[in-house]
């Protein structure tokens, strides 16, 4: 097929405040909220519905690694729906998805061998769950029920997922679901102060201990992490913390799932950065964003052989692994993660490995501004987190908006960013160059000055 030759018609706009319900709205607008519209999409960049072109900070939300109207995922797209739009995978399997799960494994650390595959990641963390449920049930560990999870995580946004889910606002007005635990943050940055990275990591290990021994190892099924904590702020754990908590799991036969949701395919210059970058293999590892490049919904979750030795070996001829999804293995959806899955391999995981310093570096040079209280990130994800007042860690109420005010500074400016509270989450596309890391930053640094003479008009004083 030929590449794209337009970016093709605007589209017709509908009536967004009767009719459609967005993604986490406030109940005082809900149901009425109009959002600002994002008409199209080209490399790293977005053109809104006024034709104002950005930068695209968040690569939509973590995931169009391979850039906007990239031709080869549009073609690989229309070419498998042309082929094979669907097929039931109850009964059924279709060629593009043995192939992906085939490379998966070929990349997942040890002997993470088997994927089952998605619409997204919380169906990709809810089967983690529900595959170690099973698990546990036929080899008769039906104790292990609780699940472990941390301060500051995303794991999504179903019943189960959100339930995992480390923010009090995510949950404050919805029912979580019983059995979760939950540790502390490994975020370097609150640590108490005076403590050495070593210390920290330390305590927090020593904090899973004590909870394990406070509820007993054999009513735990499982302890999920993010290796970086991506919705939680880019949180970058101390060094060691990762393999430290994976030992603890191994010991008292804790299952350890790593959520690469964010991390995966391509983040941080690998498929998989478990083992790569931090060196431990969890028995389950979930994916999906950067799969498709965010072209389709997937995800997948890869699953260690010996689970699937255990569940042989037990020989129960009766029991069913009752779970599946209509969508499974998507043959559309695996044909556009085949191909981007060729693109990363061609290149651009090279590409994120080298480009990532020069990315950290850049960032790094936004310290200097007196608003700016960390800047923090690995691979490409990067965080400045900003504080009126610097003499502690905790953001004050002063500091909530802020993100909100430097992102709308930016989209004047030609940037969009993630705003989370007092931080400006930055993932962009994978494919960004050196001078368009520049211009990010320059845009960034403008838009910080910018809320900081706001401030001062404000009267607030950063001390
Ligand atoms: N896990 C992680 C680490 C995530 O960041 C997300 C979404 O941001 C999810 C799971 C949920 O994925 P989805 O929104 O595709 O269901």
């Amino acid at each position: 097929m030929a590449a794209l030759e337009s970016a093709g018609p605007a589209p017709k706009l509908g009536n967004a405040e009767q009719n459609l319900l967005q993604p986490w709205p406030m109940a005082g607008e809900i149901g009425l909220e109009r959002r600002g519209l994002i008409d199209s999409g080209d490399g790293i960049y977005v053109t809104d519905g006024a034709g104002h072109r950005m930068i695209d900070g968040p690569a939509g939300m973590w995931c169009v690694s391979v850039g906007h109207r990239n031709a080869r995922l549009a073609d690989a797209m229309r070419d498998q729906a042309m082929a094979l739009s669907f097929n039931s995978p109850w009964y059924t399997e279709n060629g593009p998805a043995t192939v992906l799960a085939e490379r998966i494994a070929d990349y997942a650390p040890g002997d993470l061998n088997h994927t089952f595959f998605t619409t997204g990641g919380s169906s990709a963390v809810e089967t983690a769950i529900r595959f170690i449920q099973f698990y546990n049930n036929i080899l008769g560990r039906r104790s292990r029920k609780k699940i472990v999870t941390r301060t500051n995580a995303y794991h999504g946004s179903t019943v189960m997922t959100s339930s995992l889910n480390g923010r009090a606002l995510y949950s404050d007005w919805l029912d979580p679901v019983p059995g979760i635990l939950r540790l502390s943050c490994p975020d370097p940055f609150r640590r108490p102060a005076g403590q050495s990275l070593e210390d920290f990591t330390n305590a927090l290990v020593a904090e899973f201990e004590a909870l394990i021994a406070r509820e007993g190892a054999e009513t735990i099924a499982a302890f999920i992490a993010e290796p970086v904590m991506g919705s939680g702020g880019v949180i970058v754990p101390p060094p060691g913390y990762l393999a430290a908590m994976h030992g603890v799991c191994r010991r008292h036969d804790i299952l350890f799932i790593a959520d690469e949701v964010v991390t995966g395919f391509g983040r941080l210059g690998h498929i998989f950065a478990s083992q790569e970058v931090f060196g431990f293999t969890p028995d389950l590892i979930t994916f999906a964003k950067g799969v498709t490049s965010g072209y389709f919904p997937l995800g997948g979750v890869t699953i260690s052989a010996r689970l699937f030795h255990d569940l042989r070996a037990s020989d129960n001829k009766k029991a069913l692994f009752a779970h599946g999804l209509t969508y499974s293995s998507h043959p559309v959806g695996c044909a556009v993660a085949n191909v981007n899955l060729d693109i990363l391999e061609e290149g651009l995981l090279d590409h994120s490995r080298d480009i990532a310093p020069y990315f950290q570096q850049s960032l790094r040079t936004l310290s200097a501004l007196p608003l700016v209280g960390e800047v923090r990130g690995i691979g490409l994800m990067g965080c400045v987190e900003c504080l009126t007042d610097h003499s502690s860690p905790i953001p004050t109420e002063n500091d909530t908006a802020i993100g909100l005010r430097i992102d709308r500074h930016c989209q004047e400016l030609g940037l969009l960013l993630r705003p989370l509270d007092n931080q400006c989450v930055m993932s962009p596309p994978l494919i960004i160059t050196r001078s368009q890391i520049d211009e990010m930053t320059e845009i960034l640094a403008q838009g910080i000055r910018l809320t900081m003479d706001d401030l001062t008009r404000e009267g607030i004083k950063l001390a």
